[in-house]
């Protein structure tokens, strides 16, 4: 179980979270990401990176709306083929459009 960053971090990197990890576990890479990841395998459940932001996009897994549920496998996949979790992510972007 893992906290995971959902569809209002797309194009909102402010980096707030990323400060806020006490086990450095939230990455993205800028110019090629359009939103933060959380590594699930590094993620101790803290919960210290929702309050910090701005855009409410942290849930935990078992919390996500249903609407971001596919964001838990967005976050995962992110950590083993970083082109497929993209992808998903212009994806989910588009379908909310
Ligand atoms: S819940 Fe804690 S450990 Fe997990 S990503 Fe947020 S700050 Fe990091
Ligand atoms: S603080 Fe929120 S909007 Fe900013 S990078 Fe982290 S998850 Fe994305």
């Amino acid at each position: 179980m893992a906290y995971v960053i959902a569809a209002p971090c797309i194009d909102h990197q402010d980096q707030a979270c990323i400060d806020s990890c006490p086990v450095d576990c939230i990455t993205f890479e800028p110019g090629l990401d359009r939103k933060a990841y959380i590594d699930p395998d590094g993620c101790i459940e803290c919960g210290a990176c929702v309050n910090e932001c701005p855009q409410g996009a942290i849930y935990h897994e078992t919390e996500l709306p249903g609407p971001w549920a596919v964001f838990a496998r967005i976050d995962r996949a992110w950590y083993r083929d970083s082109d497929m979790a993209r992808d998903a992510v212009d994806a989910a972007a588009a379908a909310a459009a």
